[in-house]
């Protein structure tokens, strides 16, 4: 190791595209006070990637599945097994060949998605951290159902209940889908598995900040040695103190850069819906019909991105009949978009989402206004917060077809943006991003919780 490093960090991130973002961000925040960083990411995760940063080292393990990773195992089941059996074998294989070339690791920050992570961190006498990606009130409520505190199904439809260290009641539509309904509760194992191994890790790291989340924070800390060390989101945006921050990220799409800002540039300041339902989600033909028609009727103009896999759902004509829309009401449907930059253009005026972990902290340390349509995993839980907690947004409630119908759409979309009764919405937006930007810079509570880590796993590895 270069003697201007003080320690080695190994990151082991879940080979998804927000796992490894937001640890690939922390890990330059970590880079940037002289811990070397290698990042261990699948084989099968790195022959897909378009382009890999050029200032952090990236190492490949085997999940097991080399050709085609989660997509080529039987089941998800299947898949985490494997991962765990091959997983261990080759992150040992990668720790001994860096302690052979002369690097050796001394920590490892793994994602808790790979428990298992823990055991070769003991076996190679390493220290450990856990850095949850998800944020500190799910965490809670997936901590209560490995308590079993949280009986299955949890409540009566729409029943009140209050979860020790939240700071609102929830009902059962705003509890993560994993813990309801039967979509897996093989996935609600691996949910619950991410303590199973907590009470043997140095530190718990999650991507979200104090202010954002006092009261489970703290109640949480009673439990497990937390540190909040977010949002992950490039410094550029952010505090501007990382020089040359300018990577992105990790990515599998390829943004339409050009297509987007050049198309924002001439819309008016505060005019534009961005609407974007993140990586995975796939929605009902359906509900893609009443989305195109309510953005149409709110006569605002939007930003839609819907990824290739999903554009045969759009109505018939629905993107040429846009082309020929001038005046109010235009739309722009792409791919894929780079989305730091578009929420931080000066014409979005509102964000319509559904409400994945990453994107909600992007709009949260953006100041951007939100319309939430969750459809499944945590979302829920986050427009929950965003709209009862951080009273940034509203939700765009389902009919018992589970369809967001237009009038909805419309309806919050024109609250959000232009009504009196949206103001505070808008106000709240500003007050987040200012806060977000202050903890992540000098002396704020993310910067001191990511110096203290920094400076303890120095004193350990010494
Ligand atoms: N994203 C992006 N361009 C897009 C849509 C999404 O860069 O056009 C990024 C977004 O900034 C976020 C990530 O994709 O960092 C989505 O992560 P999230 O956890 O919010 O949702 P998921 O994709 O896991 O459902």
């Amino acid at each position: 190791m270069s003697t201007s490093h003080k320690v080695h960090c190994l990151i082991l991130p879940y080979p998804g595209q927000g796992h490894i973002n937001s640890m690939l961000q922390f890990s330059k925040r970590l880079q940037s006070k002289r811990i070397k960083i290698t990042i261990a990411l699948t084989k099968s995760f790195l022959k897909n990637m378009k382009e890999l940063p050029t200032s952090i080292s990236i190492e490949a393990i085997s999940d097991g599945y080399d050709d085609g990773g989660f997509h080529q195992a039987r089941t998800f089941v299947a898949y985490i097994m494997r991962f765990k059996e091959v997983g261990s074998d080759t992150l040992s294989q990668l720790i001994q060949k860096l302690a052979d070339s002369g690097c050796p690791v001394n920590c490892i920050v793994y994602d808790p998605f790979l428990p298992w992570a823990v055991e070769v961190a003991k076996n190679f006498g390493l220290i450990s951290a856990a850095f949850f990606t998800q944020n500190c009130a799910v965490d809670n409520i997936y901590y209560h159902v490995h308590k079993g505190v949280i009986k299955l199904p949890p409540t009566k439809n729409n029943e009140e209940m209050l979860i020790s260290g939240l700071s609102c009641t929830i009902e059962s539509s705003d509890v993560p889908t994993f813990v309801i309904n039967s979509e897996g509760p093989r996935i609600l194992e691996l949910m619950v598995n991410q303590f199973s191994n907590l009470d043997k890790v140095d530190w718990v790291l999650i991507n979200s900040f104090y202010e954002l989340e006092k009261e489970v924070i703290d109640w949480m800390s009673k439990i497990y040695p937390i540190k909040t060390i977010g949002p992950t989101i490039l410094s550029m945006y952010l505090d501007k103190r990382l020089h040359d921050d300018k990577e992105y990220g990790l990515c599998i799409f390829k943004p339409m850069t050009n297509e987007c800002l050049n198309w924002l540039n001439h819309q008016p300041i505060s005019s534009v819906v961005y609407v974007s339902f993140g990586s995975l989600a796939k929605l009902e033909a359906e509900q893609m019909e009443e989305l195109a028609r309510g953005l149409r009727n709110s006569n605002k103009n939007f930003l839609w991105v819907v990824r290739s896999t999903e554009e045969p759902k759009l109505p018939k004509n629905f993107i040429e009949e846009l082309k020929l829309t001038s005046g109010n009401n235009k739309g722009l449907v792409v791919s894929w978009c780079p989305q730091l930059q578009v929420l931080e253009h000066e014409s979005i005026g509102c964000f319509l989402t559904h409400c994945g972990w990453n994107l909600t902290l992007e709009a949260i340390s953006l100041g951007v206004p939100m319309v939430t349509m969750p459809q499944r995993s945590d979302q829920p839980t986050n427009a929950k917060l965003v709209k009862d907690v951080w009273e940034m947004g509203v939700r765009a409630k389902q009919d018992e077809k589970g369809i967001v119908r237009r009038e909805v759409i419309e309806e919050c979309i024109k609250l959000v943006m232009e009504e009196e009764k949206g103001k505070i919405i808008r106000e709240n937006a500003k007050k987040w991003k200012e806060l977000a930007t202050n903890v992540v810079d000098e002396g704020g509570s993310s910067h001191k919780n990511i110096e203290e880590f920094v400076s303890k796993m120095v004193t350990i590895s010494k």
